[in-house]
């Protein structure tokens, strides 16, 4: 078998690990980087649906779930939004905002795909790609074998990512390389992704399939605005695949179908009207919702016939319309994984083991899980650059 020497083999052609490979690589460092996908950043090019969502420009640590909430600072201001920004506009790449400070492109995620590479390039990384990797030692130098050759290295970079969507190469290599080195990894769940209702609900809403609303989603002492959707197993949209991050099991997830509005008022400038109750509600909601929860919550009689008491009672309700999810859609379908290589085991400035020299584990695979909104790709970028200059 060929044996090949390197300074750092980072195992992952993903955000993380191109961003890791062009720092190290500019450093003067041989850099090989291993994926066992026929082409890297399969991930970036799918995200955003097909734009990337690439950054947030208002990103902080409070964007970030964590066992350690502190972890992600110091990368995260080493490598900020604005110096994302800056590479793309040294490119020419096109990018636009939406709400919530949301950074795309706006052409195609491609594009930030093909930089990545074409810097590794640059810099002088090696990508091999189609790369089945075995087993992992550490005897003063690392050796990994690989289906294409026996590889030392001075530096292991873990970039792995996590397990959500398999068909673009997650797997779980990440965390069995921590626990061959005996890094704890913390319990892993499937984050920003639908919730799926028991299979009562499932009965009684699955007719709402394709209703949405704009609303507060409160789990966990969290809170997220956005749109909720109805799918045929339970609920999507925005606001839900924030508060599945949060979520667990047994949690009640608490639903403000009005978030911005006074509702008793609402009722008592139309006192009077012999309009049913759930036509009044549709003023401000979907028909068919409307009819759905008041079926559940109220009788619909004409709403002269409610008292204020009554006006009160489902005022209240509306705003706290509680629902207890059954779980949540699988790894198939989530954008991220929640948890990962414990923080405790890493430096928080470089991304190296603290117990093994030269072992280091950046992006998705560490115990940091971004909210949507382009946090997960700005840790990717600040996690590998951390790194990237160590490695
Ligand atoms: C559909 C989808 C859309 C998303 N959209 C956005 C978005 O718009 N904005 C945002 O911020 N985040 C988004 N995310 C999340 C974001 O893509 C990830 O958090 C980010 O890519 C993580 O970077 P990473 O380098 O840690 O891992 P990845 O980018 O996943 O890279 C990991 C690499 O490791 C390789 N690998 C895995 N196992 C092995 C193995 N056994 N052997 C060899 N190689 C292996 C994989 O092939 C892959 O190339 C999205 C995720 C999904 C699934």
């Amino acid at each position: 078998m060929t044996k090949i020497r390197k300074d750092v083999v980072i195992i992952g052609a993903g955000a993380s690990g191109l961003m890791c490979a062009i720092e190290a690589g500019k450093r003067g460092r041989s850099t090989l980087v291993l994926d066992h996908m026929e082409k890297p950043g399969r991930k970036i090019r799918a995200s955003g649906g097909g734009r990337c969502n690439f950054t947030n420009i208002i990103c902080g640590p409070e964007n970030y779930l964590s066992s350690n909430p502190h972890f992600c600072k110091s990368a995260l201001a080493g490598f900020t939004p604005m110096d994302f920004v800056r590479m793309l506009e040294r490119r020419g790449i096109e990018y636009c905002e939406r709400e919530d400070g949301q950074l795309f492109c706006r052409h195609s995620a491609g594009e930030i795909a093909g930089m990545l590479q074409e810097e590794c390039d640059r810099a002088g990384v090696e990508i091999r790609l189609r790369c089945k990797i075995g087993n992992i030692t550490k005897n003063g130098r690392f050796s990994v074998e690989t289906n294409i050759a026996n590889i030392g290295a001075d530096s292991l970079v873990v970039a792995t990512g996590g397990l959500s969507y398999p068909e673009l190469g997650a797997t779980d290599i990440g965390y069995r390389i921590a626990g061959k080195f005996g890094l704890k990894v913390t319990s892993l769940k499937p984050g920003l992704s639908p919730l799926v209702f028991g299979r009562p609900d499932r009965e009684i809403f699955g007719e709402l399939s394709g209703v949405s609303f704009n609303a507060t989603v409160k789990c966990a002492k969290k809170t997220f605005r956005g749109e909720v959707l109805f799918t045929h197993k339970g609920l999507s949209g925005p606001a839900i695949l924030q508060i599945s991050s949060c979520w667990q099991p047994g949690n009640d997830i608490v639903i403000d179908l009005a978030p911005d509005m006074d509702v008793f008022e609402f009722f008592m400038s139309k006192r009077k009207s012999r309009a049913g109750l759930d036509n009044t509600i549709a003023e401000f909601l979907p028909l068919r919702l409307s009819r759905k929860w008041c079926s559940i919550h109220a009788s619909s009689k004409p709403l002269c016939s409610y008292s204020e008491k009554e006006y009160k009672d489902i005022e209240r309700k509306i705003h706290n319309w509680t629902i207890t999810p059954a779980g949540v859609e699988g790894y198939k379908i989530a954008e991220i994984t929640c948890g990962g290589i414990d923080t405790n085991e890493l430096s928080s400035k470089t991304m190296e083991s603290k117990k093994i020299p030269g072992l280091y584990f950046i992006g998705e695979v560490d115990d940091v899980a971004g909210q949507l909104g382009g946090y997960n790709l700005q840790w990717a970028w600040s996690s590998g650059f951390a790194a990237g200059q160590y490695a």
